[in-house]
């Protein structure tokens, strides 16, 4: 299997060093930064960053349109990738792929909670917690239908996966736990 990290900005190296802990040998990793690489791929990270930004260097290299048209890719969004995967951004607008049948309202925490970092009950990566760590994230604010709720802050939805698309409002690349990122490799995009 051939997993690409989206290399345009961002969380590019963090999230290249923790799929390769998760991938473990049984596939290649691969820095992202032209369209023609997409189609190669099973699965994509697109990494945290700035939302806007990433999203404007993917339309202007043509990368959203070659996402758009590989019909069996898996995509993990986390943070800035988590808002390029929603269908309705709540308060901006700008560009998205739309893949998602969610809401989010990005920097929603507040000033005051800007960044933080809390333990967070995901049953699907077992018993012990994952320490979750935000920056500037967003939430998300409705799920449709076919959406999965994985795991919450208070009431805000901050891990939801819908069919391929996993999306996640913190930065799992910051930490050394590779459960969530094996979580997608093999539940979401898999990998056996
Ligand atoms: N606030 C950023 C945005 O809206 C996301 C933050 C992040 O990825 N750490 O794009």
């Amino acid at each position: 299997m051939k997993v690409g990290v989206l290399a345009l900005q961002g969380d590019v190296a963090e999230h290249l060093s923790a799929m390769r802990r998760a991938v473990r040998g049984r596939g290649e990793v691969v820095a992202v930064k032209k369209a023609s690489q997409v189609k190669e791929l099973s699965a994509l990270v697109i990494p945290g960053g700035e939302s806007t930004t990433i999203g404007k260097l993917m339309q202007k290299y043509g990368i959203d349109r070659a996402i758009l048209s590989n019909p069996e890719l898996a995509i993990f969004g986390t943070c800035a990738g988590a808002i390029l995967l929603a269908k309705e951004i709540e308060n901006y607008e700008q560009f998205s792929l739309r893949l998602m049948d969610i809401a989010v309202a990005r920097n929603a925490f507040g000033r005051q909670r800007e960044s933080f970092e809390v333990d967070l009950e995901i049953p699907q990566l077992g018993e012990r917690p994952f320490h979750a760590v935000f920056i500037r994230a967003p939430i998300i604010t409705r799920a449709g239908r076919g959406v999965e709720v994985l795991a919450r802050v208070e009431d805000a939805i901050v891990l939801a996966r819908q069919g391929r698309y996993l999306a996640c409002a913190f930065h799992p690349e910051l930490t050394r736990d590779a459960r969530l990122h094996r979580y997608f490799l093999e539940e979401v995009a898999g990998l056996s």
